[in-house]
């Protein structure tokens, strides 16, 4: 989700690509404002989602830019060395972690870890059987159930890649057979505390668990998961390469599926808020939500599109046609999308297609 500056490099041992985010490039953006945004949500949602630079807020937390993570990771180790100039590295490492991953931190993932999964797989129960058999929901559950929350400290619980401790972003990735894992940098805890978020970004991972390329690593297919891709492509969200193969490296589709899980988890607690929180800080919350998906350089040129729909696409197909985000934000169940994804009439599900 949020950016992660060292994506390329992790793989699965399979070959097959992690549920990665796409990296991103440093901004220089001016810092914080709280301009309320004019925008439309209804018809321009990127823009309202987007337009504002710097840090944003909800009643829950903040989410800070990725570059502003990453230079608060970098401070506090440079502080480090500073403070103590005989250190080894390992246990300059080690104090780095105590100062990023303290336990209310930690805590907090964690908490937003458990909530995340505990909708997942109550969104999967809620699946009448016609989409879902009994037996389907028992699997996607039991693949969901076997991911682990791997944070530090220690330090040597990321010693594979110790660069992590710097970076936004969180991964998911299928350690060997049964084994499945998410990591989170250190960045994006420096970054992001708006429960929000945390709940999106970890709902998105999770979801990577459970997700078609993984399900096909599995050798298992579902006629529910094949009716939801078909949507995503015939709308566009998906992008139709003329080479595309399904599951290839340069295919969307599991980036796209993780997002949509990701936004039925995020939809509840945003209703669940909805009669707490008054109008602005509801959209406050929708805003950090997905706050990090935005393009956050203006340039294309770093951001990874092969794996990813464009920010674009994330945030107003996939995010903002879900029925529950267009109600709270006040916009018709119709959706009017312009360009590619006109006569986007109702958002994809697992039974949308399905015979009657
Ligand atoms: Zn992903």
């Amino acid at each position: 989700m949020a950016g992660l500056g060292l994506a390329a490099h992790h793989f699965l041992w399979d070959g097959r690509r992690p549920g990665q985010v796409p990296p991103r490039v440093p901004t220089t953006r001016s810092p914080a404002s709280t301009v309320e945004s004019p925008q439309d949500p209804c018809h321009q949602l990127y823009r309202m989602i987007c337009q504002q630079s710097g840090t944003t807020r909800d009643p829950s937390g903040t989410v800070r830019t990725d570059r502003d993570g990453e230079q608060a990771a970098l401070d506090a180790y440079r502080g480090i060395l500073e403070e103590h100039p005989g250190l080894e590295p390992e246990q300059a490492e080690e104090q780095l972690v105590d100062a990023i991953y303290t336990p209310r931190r930690t805590q907090r993932v964690r908490s937003a870890f458990d909530w995340a999964k505990d909708q997942l797989e109550k969104f999967i129960d809620r699946q009448p059987e016609p989409v879902f058999s009994a037996r389907e929901k028992r699997l996607l559950k039991g693949q969901l159930h076997h991911v682990e929350l791997q944070l530090p400290p220690p330090a040597s619980n990321y010693e594979d890649e110790p660069d992590l401790f710097t970076k936004n972003g969180a991964y998911y990735e299928r350690v060997d057979e049964g084994r499945m894992r998410i990591r989170i940098g250190g960045a994006y805890l420096l970054s992001t505390d708006s429960w929000f978020n945390l709940v999106f970004t970890l709902a998105h991972e999770l979801a990577h668990s459970i997700d078609p390329c993984e399900l096909r690593a599995l050798h298992l297919s579902l006629p529910a998961y094949d009716r939801l891709g078909a949507c995503l492509m015939q709308q566009r969200v998906v992008e139709l390469g003329r080479e595309r193969h399904e599951c290839a490296d340069n295919d969307q589709l599991s980036e796209a599926f993780a997002d949509w899980m990701a936004v039925q988890v995020v939809a509840k607690g945003l209703k669940h808020f909805s009669t707490e929180f008054d109008r602005t800080q509801l959209r406050h919350a929708v805003r950090n939500s997905v706050r990090d998906l935005c393009d956050q350089d203006e340039s294309l040129e770093e951001l990874d599109l092969t794996q990813h729909p464009s920010p674009e696409v994330r945030i107003e197909a996939i995010f903002g046609s879900h029925p529950v985000i267009r109600e709270i934000l006040g916009c018709p169940k119709l959706i009017p999308l312009p360009g590619p994804l006109l006569g986007l009439d109702r958002a994809c599900d697992f039974s949308k297609g399905m015979n009657p």
